[in-house]
Formats: structure tokens, sequence, C-alpha cells
């Protein structure tokens, strides 16, 4: 299945995201975990996208048209995808569709997790990141067992430079001027599902599994059914 997963910063499509990838086994790709990747690591692209990403703005669409055009044509994709970050403006959306037509794909729904902007601040200002497998954690929502410790691989949690509350508010203007169009694009062409982001990741994410079964299975197409196990997804760890 192909899947974006659209909502503004905080609204905790990253966490859906990872669950729906292990659920659906379709790799999760996520934009700006590949910028942050790249600039950690000082490559070209991480010395290009750097001030951009420091103050909550958008990287230039030539840019992250490449490089989501490079990660599309891994073989991992070939079954499917959930991005996550992408696209962001009308000409990212239009350059995924041609992207995806050349491969002879498309997408099958789009998911809008919608929280209220009262709640994002509150939800950011607590997020903690792991340094090293970008895990996140909520410290009242969802904390780590052991303070400052990633659950999954035991890496340092610290905050994310633009997880700070001025480049929030930034990044959420940024968010209703330039993405929500994207969400109008999506509408118009009957993809998107809006789910709502309130409540618990598990409450959510069965929300968004709701959403998947009513709008992106069942098309009368010759893929294969999919399996969405409710017994599992209780099982899988947030
Ligand atoms: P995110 O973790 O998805 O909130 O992305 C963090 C930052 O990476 C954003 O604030 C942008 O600076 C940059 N970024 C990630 N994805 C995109 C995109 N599709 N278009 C432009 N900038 C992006």
């Amino acid at each position: 299945m192909r899947i974006v997963i659209m909502g503004p910063p905080g609204a905790g499509k990253g966490t859906q995201a990872r669950r729906l990838s292990a659920e659906l086994k379709v790799p999760h790709i996520a934009t700006g975990d590949m910028l942050r990747e790249a600039v950690k690591e000082g490559t070209e692209l991480g010395e290009r996208v750097r001030w951009y990403m420091e103050r909550g703005k958008l990287v230039p669409d030539e840019v992250m048209i490449a490089v989501v055009r490079e990660r599309l044509s891994k073989p991992d994709c070939s079954m499917g995808f959930i991005l996550d970050g992408f696209p962001r403006t009308i000409p990212q959306a239009e350059a995924l569709n041609r992207i995806l037509e050349e491969q002879g794909a498309k997408l099958d729904c789009v998911l809008e997790i919608d929280v209220p902007e009262d709640i994002i601040v509150e939800r950011i200002s607590l997020r903690r990141v792991c340094r090293r497998c970008e895990s996140a954690y909520h410290l009242k929502y969802n904390p780590p067992k052991e303070e400052g410790r990633c659950d999954r691989c035991g890496g340092e949690l610290y905050q994310r430079e633009d997880d700070k509350e001025e480049v929030v508010r930034r990044r959420i203007k940024v968010y209703r001027e330039e993405t929500e169009p994207v969400l109008e694009y999506y509408r118009r062409r009957g993809l998107l599902r809006r789910v709502n982001g309130v409540g618990s990741i598990d409450e959510v994410f069965s929300r968004v599994l709701e959403a998947i079964r009513g709008g992106c299975i069942g098309g009368g197409d010759d893929r294969a059914p999919i399996r969405l196990d409710e017994e599992e997804n209780r099982a899988t760890p947030a």
C-alpha cells in the first residue's frame, strides 16, 4: 500500500507512521528523519538543508523532490510505503504523482492526523527523541522506561532544535500556509481521510486502521488483500 500521512508538527504522525509501517510491512519514509540524518553525518545534502531546518522553514522543493525520487526507487518500496513529511507543497504533490506514474503505481490514500494547535504546543514541548534511532517519546503520555534513555536502543534522548517553542510556532504557521493546500489537493482527488489525532497512541492508531479499512482497501483493483490484525496491533510497542 502506498500511503501519505500528513498533519501539523506534533500531531503524532511519526509515531502512527512507524506503527503502520510495522503493521503493513512496508517502509516508513520520513523526510524529516532523512534530513536530520544527513545533517548529523555532515553530508553535502545535510549542509544544504541545515539552515532551513534550524529555522523551521521548508527546504526548497527541488532538493526534496530529488531526495524522495531516489528513496522511492529503492527495491524496498516496490510493495508500498508510508510517506511521512512529504509532500508539503503543491509542487511536491505534483512531483510525487509523476514519480509514481513513472513506476506505474498510485497512492492508495492520504491520512490527515488532525490535532488542535493548543494541544500541539503542549505535546511538542514535552517531546524527546532518541539521538541514535530517532524513536519519539512524550514525557507525559509516552515516557521512556528509564529517564533520558531510549527503550528501543538505549540511545540518549534529546529535544530537537526545531521542537523549541518559537520554532514550533513557525512550523505550525508554515503548515497552515503551505501544506494545507496539499490537503485540499488530495481531498479533491478523493484520497484524503481525516483522523482525529486527540487521544492515546492506541486510540489514534485504531482510528488510523479504521480509516485505511474504510478508505484505502477494497478499491476493486487487483492488489492482494492485506491483513489488518487488531490483536497484533495491541501487542505492537509504541
Ligand atoms: P519534520 O520532522 O517532518 O517535521 O521535518 C523537519 C524539517 O525538515 C522541516 O521543518 C523542514 O525544514 C524539513 N523538511 C522535511 N520534509 C520536508 C519537505 N517535504 N519539504 C520541505 N522541507 C522539509
